[in-house]
């Protein structure tokens, strides 16, 4: 009972790999200021012989613990004993196999898949991962918790502090974008919010700060017990492939929290013998944000077994620094120039044969109306993903028989007002929401028809339109 004394915190660094014990949550290495893991001694854990023994945990879903999506999977992400569990029932989410977004990203029917992550309560992924912090903060007796965000991690920390009633949520956001939606909920849920003047990064920066000089405790994804939450995204993707692999596993990046828990349950399942190979995983940046494109792609920075070339990174954030450089994009959710999970993405990038690739607002536009047109929609950000697998089918890296699974990370009403400037005939309207991100037109709109209040003009204007 309590926390596991076979589970630890490591430092990610190959020079460094200080371990510590879990009373507390280190945002950074005490010793090298490189980021930590939660670390497990597997050998000495109950591990299942083969992926498919958790299929049976379905039928044990009135216990709460396992009818979480996240805690069905509690011995890939030991670090807690069972009576510890922090659920809200998150984690009921669905694989969907989307023929017609297979057509527009190119590959055959049968082979596209969107995992749907805004089914989670709050509406993003951010769920798979608050309710594992939750979990480890109440363990260590934490009362105040708090976050910066660009919107779902605040949505999901203030939903877990109304729900749960463990904690006060205080959350920090910027000046800049933040989507109705998501603040929306912040503020219905009742949690103390912040507003600085600043963006997003700089939100990030005074909430690291603050909770260190008022000991509150820091669900922002570089906390590491969020990421093992969210390796069950993969976990529930192989399980409705029927524990299958898919080729491909394509993610929106941002803090790149998400990526980096991707690549670490694939190591793990690979190491613990579950897995035979590891997916590719294709991460996809917005144009507007796009340091880990330029940073991989353009500039060789590499995991380097733990070792990135810090030379590459310090000039690039240094330039950035110069030129007063601001993250733009629609896709406010991954509109973010520091990742601050950077270390842990170019490790999993390192596992899984890792691709990067950005996309224009425009592109992720496109693509999130053809999302919605054949399934249940999605945010800005989450398109990205089936905007990038487009492109890297495009280039020829994805091929078309590939089996491709793209996240979608937030709910598609996240974020109503870009989605009906993109539909709208008011050309003002959709210059005033989206002509700033060099989106152009709207290729899959669906105009409302406008008609005279009279019955025989509506009756006509249907017959005309269906
Ligand atoms: C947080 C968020 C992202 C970015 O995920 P990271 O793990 O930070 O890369 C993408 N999409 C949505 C909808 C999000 O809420
Ligand atoms: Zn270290």
């Amino acid at each position: 009972m309590g926390l596991s004394t076979f589970a630890f915190q490591k430092c990610i660094s190959g020079a460094c790999g200080a371990t510590y014990g879990l009373e507390q949550a280190y945002v950074a290495c005490p010793k090298c200021g490189d980021l930590v893991d939660i670390d497990y001694e597997w050998d000495r854990l109950p591990i299942p012989d083969k992926l498919s023994d958790f299929s049976k945990f379905w039928t044990q879903r009135n216990n709460r613990t396992r009818f979480s999506g996240v805690w069905r999977f509690h011995e890939l992400m030991p670090f807690a004993s069972q009576d510890l569990l922090v659920t809200v029932g998150e984690g009921q989410t669905l694989l969907q196999q989307a023929d017609s977004v297979a057509d527009y990203v190119g590959i055959d029917q049968g082979n596209l898949f969107l995992q749907y992550e805004g089914m989670n309560p709050s509406g993003s992924f951010k769920d798979n991962g608050m309710c594992a912090a939750f979990t480890h903060a109440n363990a260590i007796g934490a009362k105040r918790a708090a976050c910066a965000s660009t919107g779902n991690t605040s949505a999901s920390l203030a939903m877990y502090c109304a729900v749960t009633r463990l904690m006060k949520g205080i959350i920090f956001i910027g000046s800049g974008k933040i989507s109705y939606g998501k603040l929306s909920q912040a503020l219905d849920y009742g949690a103390l919010t912040i507003q600085i003047l600043g963006d997003f990064d700089d939100a990030m920066n005074r909430v690291k700060e603050v909770s260190k000089k008022l000991g509150i405790y820091l669900v922002n994804s570089v906390n590491a017990f969020r990421l093992e939450g969210q390796k069950s995204i993969i976990f529930r993707i192989l399980e409705a492939l029927n524990w299958e692999l898919p080729d491909w596993i394509v993610v929106p990046g941002g803090n790149l929290g998400n990526s980096s828990a991707f690549g670490k349950a694939f190591i793990e399942l690979k190491k613990l013998g579950l897995i035979d190979r590891i997916p590719r995983i294709a991460v996809i940046n917005a144009g507007g944000a796009r340091t880990l494109y330029e940073l991989y792609e353009e500039n060789g920075l590499r995991w380097n077994q733990g070792q990135p070339d810090q030379l590459i990174e310090k000039s690039y954030f240094d330039q950035m620094d110069q030129d007063n450089a601001k993250a733009s994009t629609l896709a406010s959710a991954i509109e973010i120039n520091r990742p601050v999970n950077l270390h842990k993405c170019l490790r999993a990038l390192d596992a899984a044969n890792g691709i990067v690739r950005q996309v224009s607002d425009q592109n992720a536009l496109d693509a999130k109306a053809k999302i919605a047109a054949g399934g249940m929609g999605c945010e800005p950000a989450s398109a990205t993903s089936v905007a990038g697998a487009k492109l890297l089918k495009a280039q020829g890296v994805i091929g078309s028989s590939d089996r491709v699974v793209c996240v979608l990370t937030g709910h598609q009403l996240k974020d109503p007002n870009i989605t009906v400037a993109y539909h709208s005939t008011d050309r003002q309207e959709f210059e005033k929401v989206l002509g700033g991100y060099g989106v152009q037109r709207a290729s899959f709109a669906n105009h409302a028809i406008g008609v005279p209040n009279d019955l025989d003009d509506i009756i006509k204007a249907i017959k005309l339109y269906s």
